[in-house]
């Protein structure tokens, strides 16, 4: 790519998996920013290729939170009326859908010799994992399959044998590749998997997916979580394989709790429907998640959107896992309460006030005399 941000297409790719986690809703929020700043695309994606964890009606629920913040895409899936809109340029956007060309990626990197099929059972892929378990090795397909003959593929595909198509990663060498936010990244080939791409179900599975997907859809960033930096070696083998200019990687640093351990379910709200329920409001939100991994200034806290899309720079996101501090979300809500008109700090108390008294004069009395001590309207009340 000569020019950097010329023509930037991002893209959020989430699996319908129930809510939106509101590390998810950085990664929205930072893909974003960058489509914004650069007059770009933010694209809309999701990835239901896994049907065993696809939980009904997350498609609709992910996309009201976005539009609850303003975050919603110019391009992809959208929903209308409780309705799912599958159109664009490079429709359909829902995965499941694209299937057929992800079978027909996996046949060429076949023909190419640079994926494989392969017979082995779950129960000979259990007794090897559990012996590499034992002797501490690291838990990888051993490539049983990778030299079998023609012939005896053709026999056994013909006998009808299950079988899933797998990549056939290089065996030597190093996989080197510039992350935007991590630096230059070194990764030996024998240290990668002969990942599985086509599963015995006949879908493809993520790694092939998404990489064929943000081939066909033009992506030009791919800005996603640091969970997904191990996988980046397999998806450029794909892009090398198949002859493709691969798109700029950035990934996140990890969400974290202050003990440092990984931001979870069981120590607090991780869904951003429950942030915004609770009386949150979207700015304070999205000011909030804007600043964890990324901070323009070291003495300014306080950001509109139309302020970050100014000065959004990538290149300055933090490598180290960023902490999700809730008295800062807090006290940033407070900030944003304080600062709005009377009319519409009382209209965001309303909701958790209207109970107490049918006299609206009074309550909205009730609420200026509280103000200047609201972080959040709910809490305010209920304790
Ligand atoms: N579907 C993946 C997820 O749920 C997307 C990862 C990516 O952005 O490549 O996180």
């Amino acid at each position: 790519m000569s020019d950097f941000f010329s023509a930037v297409r991002v893209r959020y790719a989430p699996s319908p998996t129930g809510y939106l986690h509101i590390g998810g809703l950085r990664t929205v929020l930072y893909n974003w920013l960058l489509a914004r700043r650069h007059g770009g695309t933010f694209v809309l994606r999701f990835e239901d290729t896994d049907r065993a964890r696809y939980v009904e009606g997350s498609i609709e629920k992910m996309y009201a939170a976005l539009e609850q913040v303003g975050l919603t895409p110019d391009e992809g899936i959208r929903v209308v009326d409780g309705q799912i809109i599958d159109e664009g340029p490079y429709a359909p956007y829902l995965q499941s859908a694209r299937r057929e060309r992800h079978v027909a990626y996996a046949q060429e990197l076949i023909a190419k010799k640079f994926a494989y099929v392969c017979f082995c059972s779950k129960e000979r892929l259990a007794e090897l994992a559990e012996q590499q378990k034992t002797l501490k090795q690291p838990m990888m397909y051993d490539r049983h399959c990778r030299s079998l003959e023609q012939a005896e593929v053709d026999r056994r595909m013909a006998a009808g044998e299950p079988y899933v198509i797998r990549l056939a990663a290089p065996l030597e060498g190093t996989c080197v590749f510039e992350d935007e936010v991590r630096g230059r990244i070194e990764v030996p080939w024998a240290q990668i998997d002969d990942q599985v791409l086509i599963k015995t179900d006949g879908f493809p599975t993520y790694h092939l997916a998404a990489t064929c997907d943000d081939h066909d859809m033009k992506i030009s960033h791919v800005i996603r979580g640091e969970e997904w930096v191990s996988s980046t070696p397999k998806h450029l083998f794909i892009y090398q394989a198949m002859g493709w200019t691969p798109p700029l990687f950035a990934h996140l640093p990890l969400l974290l709790n202050p003990d440092r351990s990984k931001l979870s379910k069981r120590q607090g709200d991780v869904a951003v429907e429950e942030y915004l329920g609770k009386g949150y409001l979207p700015e304070a939100l999205m000011n909030f998640i804007a600043l964890m991994g990324w901070n323009p200034t070291s003495d300014r806290e306080v950001y509109t959107m139309q302020e970050l899309v100014q000065v959004f720079d990538l290149k300055k996101v933090n490598k180290a896992g960023a902490i999700f501090n809730l008295e800062k979300l807090r006290w940033l809500n407070a900030q944003y309460l304080r600062s709005m008109s009377v009319e519409s700090f009382f209209a965001v108390c309303l909701p958790w006030i209207q109970t107490l008294s049918d006299d609206q004069a009074f309550l909205q009395r009730g609420c200026l005399i509280v103000r200047d001590r609201v972080e959040v309207p709910t809490i305010s009340v209920t304790r």
